[in-house]
């Protein structure tokens, strides 16, 4: 056996040594003179800092009266030097270091309440830092808690709706799509201005200088998100009264928060609810009808509608945004629909049913054309409608779906497309049919792209994976141009 094992922690080996020392009554000096080494040698052990032999852990212990397995347990030899222990260690970790301060020395004039509060310090430090660097475990499970939250609103916010409503007013924005005067006008309302710039740090959607209350946008793009939900979500931050997350459930809470806002900006709830009950009045529900009303992106409207088509309209419903690649990279419901969940119950990430209309879309002659469907389930029968999207991530299928009972107000409802899903039983379409494994299965070798942010924790930070330094040396140089110092030339165009 030797210590260099890892398998001794040094810190406590130096403690139990010392534990034995005292209490045989040797000086340092004395011991390392037994021993034949020099007493700085023997102290360092005693520090941690050094590994012994196994020859002199052997030496140590015959001269101390005590069997080596009592010198290398891996216990504390005393309450006090339990603290001492996980004081060095603690002053010793990345997490330390990172703040710049000076280490303590661990001597045994220090008062054991001062160890014990620095102890205690360092500990609800580590569970701050862990707490704030979520898992991708953690962020699952929150988002999987925010989904249940939703459902048992029905999806519809009605703080929110106040919030937005209340503006709305204030702006004169009551139907019909939101102009860009009527966003200037919500700008200058919240006491902001807007400001594009080309050189935003590449994390950030957009950055906003509380100082000089100034909002900084990217320039104008054709295959950026829809420019006016940017500036809304950035000022929902501020009309929702946002403080800084104080974790990751916090990020994403305010994130959904913001968005929600953006959307009832973007269609009022009683404009977007009166036109809603008229089409449903008309047995006429058309997603793409909502979108064209407020001349708003299809996912947006699709969003909205899930809002409102409960609370409002007595229409329980589901939502999913699903890759080519078949994974649901955002799903909620309020309908019973199953979606397909992993063991913390997270839905993003899984893959969605192929029989399902968020996948069947991408086998459809057109894809991008409006494609309804019934699927039977073992639970009923469900109706969707699924739309295509072009992103510059790929192709993203938008699907809204309403138990069987529902599918009366809504067009497309004469669809002959049906298809049947026994998911999650695995021969429904997880196991390929028998006759292609048979030629296939012992000769396939796929090597797969790997989803390394699945992998890491999340970035860390207060807003995940964006660099503070980016982010301040970004509003220094636009502050200074802004105030007329000198500086780097402005980039920022009316
Ligand atoms: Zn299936």
């Amino acid at each position: 056996m030797t210590v260099a094992d890892g398998e001794i922690d040094l810190v406590t080996l130096g403690q139990r040594i010392r534990h034995a020392r005292r209490t045989k009554g040797m000086t340092l000096g004395a011991l390392a003179a037994a021993v034949d080494r020099a007493p700085s040698l023997l102290s360092q052990i005693e520090n941690g800092k050094r590994e012994p032999r196994l020859a002199l852990i052997q030496s140590l212990a015959s001269v101390l009266d005590v069997q080596v397995t009592e010198l290398i347990k891996q216990e504390a030899p005393s309450y006090r030097a339990g603290l001492e222990i996980a004081l060095v260690r603690a002053q010793r970790s990345p997490l330390y270091a990172s703040l710049g301060l000076p280490a303590v020395n661990v001597s045994s004039k220090l008062p054991t309440e001062a160890l014990e509060a620095l102890v205690g310090l360092h500990d609800e430090l580590e569970r701050r830092a862990i707490e704030q660097a979520a898992t991708p475990e953690e962020a699952r499970r929150a988002n999987a808690e925010l989904r249940q939250r939703m459902r048992d609103r029905d999806n519809y916010f009605t703080e929110l709706e106040t919030v937005a409503a209340g503006l709305s007013a204030a702006i004169g924005h009551t139907s019909g799509p939101l102009t860009e005067r009527a966003l200037n006008d919500l700008t200058a309302h919240l006491g902001f201005t807007l400001h594009r710039t080309a050189d935003l740090p590449r994390a950030t959607r957009s950055i906003t200088d509380l100082r000089n209350r100034r909002i900084y946008l990217p320039p104008p793009s054709h295959i950026s998100h829809d420019p006016r939900t940017i500036v809304l979500q950035a000022l929902g931050h501020f009309a929702l009264e946002h403080q800084e997350p104080v974790n990751y459930a916090d990020f994403l809470r305010q994130r959904v928060e913001a968005n929600y806002f953006a959307a009832a900006l973007l269609m009022p709830e009683s404009a977007a609810v009166d036109f809603l009950q008229r089409a449903k009045t008309a047995k006429a529900l058309a997603i793409e009808d909502l979108r064209d009303m407020f001349a708003v992106t299809y996912e947006t409207a699709a969003h909205r509608f899930t809002n409102l088509a409960t609370h409002h309209l007595g229409i329980p419903v589901h939502f999913m945004r699903v890759g080519e690649d078949g994974i649901i990279y955002k799903a909620y419901e309020n309908d019973d629909v199953t979606f397909p969940t992993d063991v913390t119950g997270a839905i993003e990430g899984q893959i969605v049913c192929r029989y399902w209309a968020a996948r069947a879309v991408f086998n459809a002659a057109d894809r991008y054309a409006s494609h309804y469907q019934y699927t039977d389930m073992g639970r009923g029968t469900y109706w969707c409608t699924t739309h295509v999207e072009r992103t510059v991530d790929g192709d993203f299928a938008i699907d809204v779906g309403v138990p069987y009972a529902h599918v009366k107000w809504f067009q497309g409802r004469e669809t002959t497309n049906r298809a049947t899903s026994a998911c999650p039983d695995p021969s429904c379409c997880r196991r390929p049919p028998a006759d292609l494994a048979g030629r296939w299965a012992d000769h396939a070798w796929p090597s797969a792209r790997v989803h390394s942010h699945l992998l890491a924790a999340l970035p860390p930070g207060t807003f995940p994976g964006v660099d503070d330094t980016d982010v301040y040396a970004f509003l220094d140089r636009h502050a200074q141009a802004a105030n007329g110092t000198t500086g780097p030339s402005p980039q920022i165009a009316p």
